[in-house]
């Protein structure tokens, strides 16, 4: 997992690979410019000021999430690690028929089927999660996938398990584009995952 990065100077932002309309219509520019451009980047504000003169100043990332007590430090790093690997998941460049293949196929035809079955089985978790949070396809110590429902800006790490694919089911991830219609939103997802991506993210 390639960008969340720690500098002398802080927390900051992960680069997109894409423009901010690249990913338009599943995902509009006005979204990737006000998900991005302000809620992530307020995330990581919120992260450097929050570390600031603790304990945690000189942790990484991955171990404020590991370990920080439940509270503000926790949520914004929670959010930071969870919005880099949202935005890294996605591409432009997918195919018509866009689905996984290589190991990560094996591991998704292994727990659950087929592919069609773990699309549902997430859509189902997003349609059921109640308020903000995050629906991961997430992989356990054992190796074995698994879907994990996170509320607010908890994540499959916290939890030591592997996050793979993330979908950001808060409404300011999908209100612009589709209002209350989460479902949808979720569906055309599928269209822009960066299976590559997903799969490097495998502990194999
Ligand atoms: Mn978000």
């Amino acid at each position: 997992m390639s960008t969340y990065t720690t500098t002398r100077t802080g927390f900051v932002m992960p680069a997109l690979s894409y423009s901010a309309g690249a990913l338009s219509p599943v995902i509009s520019q006005s979204t990737i410019e006000c998900h991005y451009g302000k809620h992530l980047q307020t995330y990581v504000d919120n992260l450097n000021k929050l570390v600031a003169n603790t304990e945690y100043e000189d942790y990484t990332l991955r171990e404020i999430v590991k370990q920080a007590p439940p509270g503000p430090l926790f949520n914004n790093a929670g959010q930071v690690l969870n919005h880099s690997l949202y935005f890294e998941q996605f591409t432009p460049a997918a195919p018509a028929g866009n689905r996984p293949g290589g190991n990560l196929k094996e591991f998704i035809h292994f727990d659950f089927g087929n592919f069609e079955n773990l699309k549902k089985k997430m859509e189902e978790a997003c349609a059921t999660l109640f308020g903000s949070g995050w629906v991961w396809l997430a992989q356990e110590e054992s190796g074995k996938l698994t879907i994990v429902s996170c509320h607010n800006g908890d994540t499959p790490m916290r939890h030591r398990m592997t996050p793979l694919y993330g979908i950001d089911v808060w409404e300011h991830a999908y209100y612009l584009d589709y209002q209350n219609r989460r479902a949808e939103h979720v569906k055309r997802l599928w269209e822009i995952v960066d299976w590559e991506v997903v799969e490097s993210r495998l502990e194999i």
